[in-house]
């Protein structure tokens, strides 16, 4: 049966891109009934803190991993003495050699600042000393054919594959072979990865091979880029999971969106629960060209998500979001106007602005709604207003027969005669229904605020 592996770096916040991998490699070992592996890469010690790796643990489990889906969690740093071994094994086996060339060396003598190492001290002798790397002697001819499940059989050839470096002067080993190693150890059958790493593939192979291992199959899964079509960046783009939660998207919702950058099912389906994921996912299917990651695509699948819960976890998915709120609230209250936000949210959070007004003295005025709502002849209509609600039954729809009545007066749409009311009461142009909202709010309060924008 299949073993495959999430390999992350802790290296930063734990971004949408790992996460798809992840994804990914948990989809192929559920259908299968095969091993997710998880082994945090953690040799750079410069760049590395428990602190990422605690999020990339946390974020795993939001999306449902929760430790119960995989092995592990490993650490490459506790591997070193494996990696030892391979690296002594290479060189025994007359694979490694030490090289003391540095960037520069090369640059002037291929005249290229590109080009990879040129083998100049692959028949030198060299034993170990300061200043020496260990590079592996990749074969001068032939061929390293890779088996690709999204891209067929790439092959490289050999004489192109530069003689890499498997240990630095320091004696700490590099990436090449450190993942190579342990996923050997680990028995791993199937690496699926981002395509950045496709070109390491031949050496890793090769690694693979002379350390006497049978190589994994590959799937480099594609790049994700922005609207611009560049490749997402932590700097450039909203990419940390952990934002993407702290907004209010939710775990399933997220697994969804993640699941269709480089997938699509069968039809034009957007909604793939993961029961039906885990059943129609077929890594081969994966695309190979850049995925987009569309922010407004992942907005309406949320709300999907949001929609389709039951009202009382949608009420206690956005309780978080009302406690960190600069008021306090009525969870009464909150639950009769929660039924009404339920449809109009898509992110979590948005539900803080289209409550609050029911719970502050005033409501927050947005400058612009006011201007636009404010126009003639709203004071007019507040006047009006405030009349004919003063001794209404307070229930909605009576409400609403009362204000449609002002309009209807003076010509005008309930739209138009709204307007004013809303922002009067709200604060802003749009929001919940709003009689349902005037219902809650009570008379003494809505009046208390119409007659407050009229002076
Ligand atoms: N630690 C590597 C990374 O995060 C792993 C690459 C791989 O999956 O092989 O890029």
């Amino acid at each position: 049966s299949i073993r495959v592996r999430f390999a992350p770096s802790p290296t930063g916040m734990f971004h949408v891109g790992g996460a798809r991998s992840a994804l990914f490699n948990w989809v192929m070992a559920e259908q299968s009934g095969g091993t997710l592996v998880l082994r945090i890469e953690d040799t750079d010690a410069s760049r590395n803190s428990p602190e990422w790796t605690e999020g990339i643990i946390r974020a795993l489990a939001w999306l449902g991993m929760d430790g119960g889906e995989y092995e592990g969690p490993y650490f490459q740093s506790a591997n070193a003495d494996r990696h030892r071994d391979a690296v002594r094994a290479l060189i025994d086996q007359g694979r490694a050699y030490y090289c003391d060339c540095t960037r520069d060396d090369v640059v002037a003598r291929t005249g290229d600042q590109h080009k990879g190492y040129d083998g100049f001290c692959r028949d030198r002798g060299l034993g170990p000393g300061p200043g020496r790397a260990l590079r592996f002697r990749t074969p001068d001819e032939g061929q390293t054919t890779v088996v690709d499940l999204l891209r067929g059989k790439p092959v490289f050839e050999n004489a192109v594959l530069e003689d890499f470096v498997i240990a630095r002067a320091d004696g700490s080993v590099t990436f090449l072979l450190a993942n190579a190693v342990d996923d050997m150890s680990q028995g791993i059958t199937h690496v699926v990865r981002g395509e950045e790493h496709l070109s390491n593939a031949p050496k890793q192979q090769l690694l693979w091979e002379a350390l006497g291992g049978e190589p994994p199959v590959w799937a480099h899964v594609p790049v994700i880029v922005n609207e611009k079509r560049q490749k997402l960046s932590k700097r450039r783009d909203k990419v940390a999971l952990e934002d993407y939660r702290a907004e209010g998207y939710l775990p399933e919702a997220m697994r969804n969106y993640l699941m269709l950058l480089g997938w699509a099912p069968a039809g034009d389906r957007e909604i793939v629960p993961w029961d039906v994921v885990v059943e129609e996912f077929r890594i081969e299917d994966v695309n190979t060209s850049p995925a987009f990651f569309d922010v407004k695509k992942l907005r309406a699948i949320n709300g999907e998500y949001v929609r389709a819960l039951p009202a009382e976890r949608f009420a206690a998915e956005c309780r978080p979001f009302l406690d960190d709120a600069p008021f306090a609230y009525d969870p009464a209250v909150f639950d009769r106007l929660a039924e009404l936000a339920q449809t109009r949210v898509a992110v979590l959070s948005e539900i803080v602005q289209m409550v609050d007004f029911a719970f502050l003295d005033e409501p927050v005025f947005d400058e612009q709604s006011w201007n636009k709502a404010m126009k003639e002849p709203a004071a007019e209509i507040l006047a009006a207003a405030e009349d004919a609600y003063r001794d209404a039954p307070w229930e909605a729809d009576e409400l609403k027969t009362r204000l449609e009545a002002v309009g209807a007066a003076r010509g005008l749409k309930l739209g138009k005669t709204q307007a004013p009311v809303r922002v009067a009461v709200t604060g802003r142009t749009v929001g919940l229904p709003l009689f349902e909202s005037l219902e809650i709010l009570g008379r003494e309060r809505t009046l208390a605020r119409i007659a407050a924008a009229r002076a």
